[in-house]
């Protein structure tokens, strides 16, 4: 469970999140969606540490995430992001295992299990283990993104716009794979994007942030159903 307790943020002088209260409980699919500069990568770097809030407090199970040695925070947090983040000199093997080997997994474990998860992603793994980042189409990579993420089980996955450098079709079958692999792994994903469509498609409960204010939270029917501020019901009327 993911706790954000009054938290707000400056930068500067600048207020980008409001008095942010948000309980995401564990194994949700929960979708932050707003428009650009509306402060959702912000909230999403504060659950791994990556920026500090100003006030308040995020709790992690319970406990403050500044009470957390950050680098073992991170290794509970899987993060995939816009911008392809893949090891470029690295082939997508030895991409896929660098959190299995810094767990201290046996090798053969991390070799099957990562021919497995490529199966799972439908990319044969004799033709893929071996390739460079720079072998592969922009989906691809983000499939390798999803599993470098996944595969050692991380508590968390925050998936900040992982989808939107892509064409729709491509986009569409990613997103249902997240959700598939959710099925399986159970694991809490928070996911960030200035697409209604598709945070209807894969959310569990969505929340709607405007400026730096949460302006709504609930489950995709019952935003649909009842928008409870002015710029909901627009957001809805008008998706990208
Ligand atoms: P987008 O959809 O474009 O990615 P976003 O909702 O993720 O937008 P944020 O990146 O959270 O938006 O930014 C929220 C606001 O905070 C913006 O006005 C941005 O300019 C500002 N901001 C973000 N990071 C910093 C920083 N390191 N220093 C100063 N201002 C920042
Ligand atoms: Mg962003």
């Amino acid at each position: 469970m993911i706790t954000f307790n009054h938290v707000s943020k400056a930068f500067g002088d600048q207020l980008v999140l409001k008095d942010f209260n948000l309980t995401i409980p564990r194994g949700e699919i929960f979708v932050l969606v707003g428009p650009s500069g509306s402060g959702k990568s912000t909230s999403l770097k504060m659950i791994n540490g990556l920026i500090q809030q100003s006030e308040g407090d995020i709790l992690f199970e319970g406990e403050n995430i500044q009470s957390y040695d950050l680098q073992k925070l991170r290794w509970k947090i899987g993060y995939v992001l816009q911008q392809i983040a893949l090891f470029p000199n690295m082939t997508v093997q030895r991409n896929i295992a660098v959190i299995p080997e810094m767990l201290g997994w046996p090798k053969q474990k991390i070799v099957k299990e990562t021919k497995r998860l490529l199966k799972r992603v439908d990319l044969d793994p004799e033709t893929y283990l071996s390739r460079y980042p720079s072998e592969l189409s922009g989906g691809e990579q983000q499939r390798i993104g999803i599993i470098r993420a996944i595969i050692a089980q991380p508590e968390i996955i925050l998936m900040d716009e992982p989808f939107s450098a892509l064409d729709p079709i491509i986009r569409e079958s990613l997103q249902d794979l997240v959700v598939s692999l959710h099925d399986e792994f159970k694991t809490t994903i928070v996911f960030v994007t200035h697409d209604m469509k598709e945070a209807l498609r894969i959310g569990d409960r969505i929340g709607i942030i405007n400026d730096g204010i949460l302006e709504q939270v609930g489950t995709p029917q019952s935003l649909v159903n009842n928008p409870e501020t002015a710029f909901v019901k627009q957001f809805f009327s008008n998706p990208e």
